[in-house]
């Protein structure tokens, strides 16, 4: 049968991904379609992810500063929490942005078909469109026909089968729905996701226990990062299980009991009120009839592309979540540009020596380029040099010295090849970091630049410094 629309560029989901691919199609002239079943743009990033995370770590973050301020000659109250209006504040905080990505789509003239989508062949998407603030559907479809597609489908938490279908057992997106506040808590799951969502629940006065199969938490990090984060976020926790694995649990009117296997497994199953499953996010590759389109599909849901974004079917491309690991809203946007470039006719490509990570917890862990255990386990020869804040003349006015910045430089070359920051705000810190290691920076390049005093950004500066072995010792 014939098409009801007719575009140069069709993007299946709208997260950082999809509007940020229809955004630049769009400005580069071509006619776009966006098909999201959501009511709102945005995706996991902007409605159950990245935003309202950070919404509520916010809150989290000055409700723990305010403890120690006796210390400081400034008492308050302790904190009476309207969990209500905290929600609301995140649900506006949500609002904000996603309307303006509603506004920006309607200045791009980009169009939103709101609805499942799925291929039918190389060239056609058929909609079956959705209603109301969940997926209802309508019973209505639509056909649209594209000339090019990008794929941006994302991801979503991965279940265990084991777990009971009860309330009480929640993925981060029911987490940040903030429904009620625990008294005890299992994070299943030692990630960054489980542990931001830790931080939220325990300073909002849940006690958290932590399951986690492997040896250590925050994988991906380096351990001297971790560990300060560790030291300071010990009060948190009853009991970190390292090398454990969740095996069976049950429902009971007083909680879920809960069994583990394990290095550090308690001999009894354990009761609590809410129990978080974030134990990983798979793509949803599997769910869009990819194969209608001949697009190949992994068994796990992934679909493979070039560096151009391209799948196998060159006019159909895939970005974000579901072509790959690190699931980061950052490295899809980025990709995002390439793949709506390429369609356009540009000669861009994906080439980016670094994507960052940071944990928002509280303090704050980034990295970005190689961490030390990946340039080991590569056999490159680097140099280290590290700067701790409490030789930071800002940190310690903040009350905050426990952080440090370490930068890793090739040994031969001398250039940047990657660094870390454990600290408050060191997400915000690791830009200067990843724009080091983009440009092939040296120690003298950076410890050169003049940085504000007396600034925790200064300390990137100081490292370096240290690096080329002149540091000046400016408190
Ligand atoms: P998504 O954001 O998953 O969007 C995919 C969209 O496609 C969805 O809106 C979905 O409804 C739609 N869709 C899927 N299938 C169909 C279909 N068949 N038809 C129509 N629509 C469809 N990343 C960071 O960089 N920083 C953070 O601080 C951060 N915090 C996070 C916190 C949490 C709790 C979670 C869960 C994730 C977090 N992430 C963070 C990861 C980040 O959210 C993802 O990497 C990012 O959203 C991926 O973007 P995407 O465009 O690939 O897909």
């Amino acid at each position: 049968g014939g098409a009801d629309i007719e575009c140069d560029m069709l993007v299946l989901g709208a997260g950082p991904g999809g509007y940020s691919a229809a955004f630049r199609a769009a400005d580069l002239g071509l006619k776009t379609v966006i098909v999201e079943r959501y009511a709102s743009l945005g995706g996991v990033c902007l409605n159950v992810g990245c935003i309202p995370s950070k919404a509520l770590l916010h809150v989290a973050a000055v409700m723990d500063e305010t403890t120690h301020f006796a210390e400081l000659g400034i008492e308050f109250a302790p904190p009476k929490i309207d969990i209500d209006k905290l929600r609301a504040h995140k649900e506006k905080v949500i609002g904000k942005l996603t309307g303006g990505l509603a506004g920006m789509a309607k200045g791009r003239k980009v169009e939103v078909v709101r609805g499942y989508g799925a291929f039918l062949d190389p060239h056609h998407v058929e909609v079956e469109l959705t209603t109301g603030d969940a997926q209802d559907k309508t019973g209505d479809k639509k056909v649209v026909k594209f000339k090019h597609c990008i794929i941006a489908a994302g991801s979503q938490a991965v279940r265990l089968p084991f777990m009971p279908e009860d309330p009480r057992v929640i993925d981060s997106t029911g987490a940040l729905e903030l429904k009620a506040v625990p008294k005890r808590m299992l994070v299943i799951g030692g990630g960054i996701i489980g542990l931001e969502m830790a931080t939220v629940y325990s300073s909002l006065g849940a006690r958290i226990d932590v399951v986690e199969m492997l040896d250590g938490l925050m994988q991906g990090a380096d351990r001297d990062l971790v560990k300060v984060w560790e030291k300071k976020n010990a009060h948190r926790f009853d009991n970190i299980m390292l090398k454990t694995k969740t095996v069976a649990a049950e429902a009971k009117d007083d909680g879920i009991w809960v069994k583990f296997e394990g290095d550090k497994a308690p001999a009894d199953a354990q009761c609590y009120d809410l129990v978080l499953v974030a134990v990983g996010r798979s793509p949803n590759g599997r769910k869009i009839a990819a194969d209608k389109a001949g697009v190949a599909v992994t068994e796990r849901g992934f679909i493979e592309v070039d560096n151009q974004m391209r799948t196998n079917v060159p006019h159909i491309f895939a970005i974000g979540d579901i072509v790959g690991q690190p699931m980061l809203a950052h490295k899809a946007v980025h990709e995002a540009h390439v793949a709506a470039e390429v369609a356009a006719g540009q000669k861009s490509s994906f080439d980016a020596l670094q994507i960052p990570s940071v944990a928002y917890t509280d303090p704050e862990v980034a990295w970005a380029g190689l961490t030390e255990d990946q340039a080991k386990a590569k056999g490159i020869k680097y140099d280290k040099a590290v700067f701790p804040w409490a030789a930071s003349g800002r940190a310690i006015a903040n009350g905050r010295d426990e952080g440090f910045t370490k930068l890793l430089f090739d040994s031969e070359t001398h250039r940047i090849i990657g660094g870390a920051i454990v600290g408050t705000h060191a997400g915000d810190l690791i830009g200067e970091v990843c724009l080091a290691v983009e440009m092939g920076a040296d120690a003298v390049d950076i410890g050169k630049t003049i940085h504000p005093h007396p600034t925790l950004g200064e300390s990137v500066g100081m490292a370096a410094e240290v690096a080329h072995g002149s540091c000046t010792d400016l408190p």
